[in-house]
């Protein structure tokens, strides 16, 4: 089976690596005033300091995902909702929903047990995090389990589809209700039959759903070769990027498997065209940068791709929109 398929290029404690990484790199933003994360210092050991270029990313990965999650929340407010975040790592969004009174009536989060007992271990000894998953929650350390009434943090192969629908069930995740699945920098570290299967699966058991991707693509220019080696080095090969190379791509692997819609754009337009220009003129003023170039060819090589599910019809306006179109949505 390709879960213990032994491959030179990727092995997971290099992959659970890249949430560290991830981590530091949020709280160097944080740190800049690119983004708020009241709770993001819990998970990193040493801090450093990130280039502009390298915050400027991050803050684009943080504002299209909260600005997507933010218009899932809002697409109706009578019905509850459903998050659950693929290879969550040490993502906080939670803790920051639940501080703004917005968290969603479940939000589920799933990772290697390697990745879970440590962060079941961190939110044990925050009072911040802890007070934030309910006074009733229970935390297993052993076994990285974090099971509160609206949270739940459980350890998982994402490889292994059976052991997926036993995660719905322990999670108590309702497939009729309406879910934001999350998969940021994940499915790009499985075989493309993983990740095939992952999305598949979503596919099938969700009904009502968003299915939010960040990852790479392009890796067969010259930038792309050298961004392909550099983590193939570090031992996390990008095992999914020749199956999905291009947006087109990336969109067809979500209709190929059931999603009903299915839209990619490259971080270099969703950073110019969807993220608020309000936001983009507060955080273009906050370093020095002149690293244009290299900025436009990064932002090339990474992607956002949404695919919906929408028995329920809540999703007809969803997804990119300009601004000038917000604007008119809300009317101002
Ligand atoms: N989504 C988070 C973390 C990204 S790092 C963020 O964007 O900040 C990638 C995460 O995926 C790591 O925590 C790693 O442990 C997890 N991961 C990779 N392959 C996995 C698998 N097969 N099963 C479960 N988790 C996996």
């Amino acid at each position: 089976m390709a879960k213990n398929a032994p491959d030179a290029s990727s092995n997971t404690v290099a992959v659970q690596a890249t949430n560290d990484d991830a981590s530091a790199s949020k709280l160097s933003c944080v740190k800049k005033g690119y983004m708020k994360d009241d709770y993001i210092h819990f998970f990193v050991r040493k801090p450093v300091r990130r280039s502009p270029i390298i915050n400027r990313g991050y803050f684009a990965r943080f504002a299209a995902l909260r600005k997507l999650l933010s218009q899932f929340l809002h697409s109706d407010d009578h019905t509850k909702k459903q998050v659950l975040s693929l290879g969550a790592g040490f993502d906080t969004t939670y803790f920051q929903l639940q501080g703004e009174g917005k968290a969603p009536y479940l939000y589920v989060e799933l990772d290697f047990k390697e990745v879970t007992s440590k962060k079941a271990a961190l939110i044990d000894v925050h009072n911040e995090l802890r007070e934030k998953i309910g006074a009733t929650a229970s935390i297993s350390r052993e076994n990285g389990v974090v099971l509160g009434d609206h949270y739940k943090l459980l350890p998982v192969d994402l490889r292994d589809i059976p052991e997926l629908n036993n995660m719905i069930t322990l999670a108590n995740l309702d497939p009729s209700l309406p879910t934001f699945v999350i998969a940021e920098c994940v499915l790009i570290y499985l075989d493309p039959e993983s990740s095939r299967s992952i999305v598949g699966w979503a596919a099938r058991t969700f009904s009502t759903a968003v299915f939010f991707l960040y990852e790479q693509i392009h890796p067969d220019d010259a930038f792309g070769e050298q961004m392909v080696r550099n983590l193939e080095f570090r031992g996390c090969g990008l095992l999914g990027i020749h199956a999905t190379p291009t947006l087109e791509a990336k969109e067809r692997l979500f209709l190929d498997q059931g999603w009903q819609r299915a839209v990619a754009w490259n971080m270099l337009r969703v950073y110019s065209e969807f993220i608020d220009s309000q936001e983009r003129r507060r955080i273009e003023r906050l370093e020095l940068f002149d690293e244009f170039e290299e900025w436009h060819m990064m932002q090339e090589h990474y992607c956002v791709a949404l695919a919906i599910n929408d028995a329920l019809g809540l999703f007809q306006n969803f997804g990119f929109y300009k601004d000038e179109q917000k604007a008119n949505m809300d009317g101002s």
